[in-house]
């Protein structure tokens, strides 16, 4: 059966990549990857010689062709996991409909990292990836205000200033954030305070980030049985 293995890859180290990810890479008749010279670099450093083709959000179809053409082929994003905040899980989503085996590999990813070395509690949370930039972001921010989980999101360097002060806003200034900096790389920095300092901490940021909430105390953390019955009869769930 033809088939399809995504594969993680380091979010900074070049160590961090498992012996299966290498053997799959190196068994694989071709790798799509969304960056070539990235995955090429990789690929370099393991003395690992499988053919290179770009797959990246605008060009699944290609990826689609490759997986007819070829009875193996690896997938690997930019870095970390693919599937996670990138082109993979659509590619999934293609390869399952046409009938592909589809394995994906256990390995790296920013999330985990940045979850357990915030400090804040990690029994439950949630990711948001990205916030989204038009329309959908005041819904998606107000939908926070609800939220009584851990919260993870990803930033580009060049928007994380305007996300901390949307989520002060939010959460208010004193709420505890932490901000993973460049995981696994010679500048990692896990930084852990409050959202006013974070905003005063990251002006003009560079580097990769990953931001962490604690979770908001709400009503339903000091159940007042009846509110809380309500409020979830509300919701369908009572
Ligand atoms: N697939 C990846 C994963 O499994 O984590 C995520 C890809 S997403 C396009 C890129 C985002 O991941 C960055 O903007 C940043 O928020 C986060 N990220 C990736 N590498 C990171 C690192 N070394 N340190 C901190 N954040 C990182």
């Amino acid at each position: 059966m033809r088939k399809l293995v995504l594969v993680p890859t380091p979010i900074g180290h070049l160590a961090d990549v498992t012996l299966r990810a290498l053997e799959v890479l190196k068994e694989a008749e071709v790798v799509a990857c969304e960056d070539t010279r990235r995955t090429a670099k990789l690929l370099r450093h393991y003395g690992i010689a499988t053919p290179l083709v770009r797959v990246d959000q605008h060009t699944l179809d290609r990826a689609e062709r490759l997986l007819e053409e070829h009875a193996y082929v690896a997938y690997a994003s930019d870095a970390g996991t693919p599937g996670i905040s990138d082109p993979g899980a659509e590619l999934v989503a293609r390869a399952l409909a046409r009938g592909f085996r589809v394995e994906v590999l256990p390995g790296p990813t920013a999330f985990v990292p940045a979850l357990v070395a915030s400090g804040l509690p990690t029994a439950r949370f949630v990711f948001e990836g990205f916030l989204p930039t038009g329309r959908a972001r005041r819904p998606r921010l107000e939908a926070l205000r609800r939220e009584a989980r851990t919260v993870v999101l990803y930033e580009a360097p060049h928007r994380l200033e305007r996300t901390l002060s949307d989520l002060l806003a939010i959460y208010g200034p004193d709420h505890p954030v932490a901000l993973a900096r460049e995981l696994s790389k010679k500048h990692e920095e896990i930084w852990r305070g409050r959202l006013e300092e974070a905003l005063a901490r990251f002006r003009k940021p560079r580097g990769e980030f990953v931001i962490v909430l604690g979770p908001r105390e709400l009503p339903e953390d000091r159940p007042d049985a009846a509110a809380l019955a309500a409020e979830l009869a509300a919701e369908g769930l009572g």
